[in-house]
């Protein structure tokens, strides 16, 4: 049954990251709400019958853009719109992500509430993995930083303690990075069936570095492919080494696809395949 409004009992707006801890840490049916685009579909499916609180994070100052050499840093309540707009240099990956939402949905959705919601089929959450973004996660009175990989546990299951929020990310910033992102949907404003995000650092004519990031219609939060990432790191950088590597998505065993009523599991990991292929080709100008 749909989520109904008139069920909610409670609405706060903490003006501090402490108090919004607190709130929700002494009462375990109240969740975190930040633009509330994602909370809109949990309630579509049902998933918030035993809430009966809401904690707006919106006052809490965490709206922050900054970049240094090593880092840009975005504050939880980042919408994608701003992110998108911040006259920061951006890696391709996060831009293309960026604008693979669609633009009404940018404007609400903030960047720590599509983190938390580990979605897979959520675009910029394909383009931080790739990225190695850092979390930044406080409970009030302690701030622990963790890495993207292990923060993703599962679909809808951040690596979070009750009464623990996210505050920022930082996305570390590499020079020379070369980065993209491609998504595959059944419509133009659809939710991906598979998307994929690759950062590559080149040096003299070889793949130093390989990060390969896939989303979509999985059944886990989105992966990177690290026999695809092997398979690119230490070659040269040919259109024979982009297209075996490729070809090594399809015995992936972390690319956990299953038959849905939009695809069969093996059409989708030939799709991962064949983007992950011209992603990369795309991105190194092959
Ligand atoms: C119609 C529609 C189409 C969409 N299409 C796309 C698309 O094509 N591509 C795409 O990438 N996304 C798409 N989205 C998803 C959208 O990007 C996410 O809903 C959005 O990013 C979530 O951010 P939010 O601030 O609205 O999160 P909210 O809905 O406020 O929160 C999401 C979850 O995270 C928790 N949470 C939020 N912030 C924090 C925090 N700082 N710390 C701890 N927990 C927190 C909340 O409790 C909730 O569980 C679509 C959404 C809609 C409604």
């Amino acid at each position: 049954m749909p989520f109904n409004i008139q069920s909610l009992e409670h609405y706060y707006t903490p003006r501090t990251v402490e108090e919004a801890c607190s709130l929700l840490s002494s009462n375990q049916d109240f969740i975190p709400i930040a633009g509330g685009s994602a909370i809109y579909i949990f309630s579509a499916k049902g998933l918030l019958q035993d809430i009966r609180g809401f904690v707006s994070l919106s006052s809490l100052g965490l709206n922050g853009i900054h970049g240094s050499d090593a880092y840009i840093e975005l504050g939880a309540m980042v919408t994608h719109q701003e992110l998108l707009e911040s006259r920061l240099d951006k890696p391709s990956v996060l831009s293309e992500a960026l604008l693979a939402i669609p633009k009404e949905v940018r404007s609400v959705g903030t960047v720590g509430g599509q983190l938390c919601t580990c979605f897979p089929n959520f675009d910029l959450n394909v383009a931080l993995l790739a990225l190695d973004a850092e979390i930044m996660v406080t409970g009030g009175d302690q701030v622990r930083r963790e890495g993207i990989e292990k923060f993703f546990r599962g679909v809808l299951e951040p690596d979070l303690r009750p009464g623990e929020i996210v505050t920022g990310i930082k996305v570390p910033r590499k020079r020379g990075l070369l980065s993209g992102y491609s998504k595959a949907a059944l419509t133009a404003h659809g939710f991906s069936l598979i998307s994929v995000g690759v950062a590559l650092e080149v040096n003299r004519g070889f793949f130093e570095g390989a990060r390969v990031a896939v989303g979509g219609a999985l059944n886990t939060s989105p992966v990177r492919l690290k026999g695809v990432e092997d398979a690119l790191r230490g070659h040269p950088v040919t259109r024979e080494t982009i297209v075996e590597a490729s070809e090594s998505a399809l015995s992936e065993g972390a690319l956990n696809v299953g038959t849905d009523n939009k695809a069969s599991s093996e059409y989708k990991r030939r799709l991962a395949s064949v983007l992950i292929k011209r992603t990369i080709l795309r991105v190194v100008g092959l």
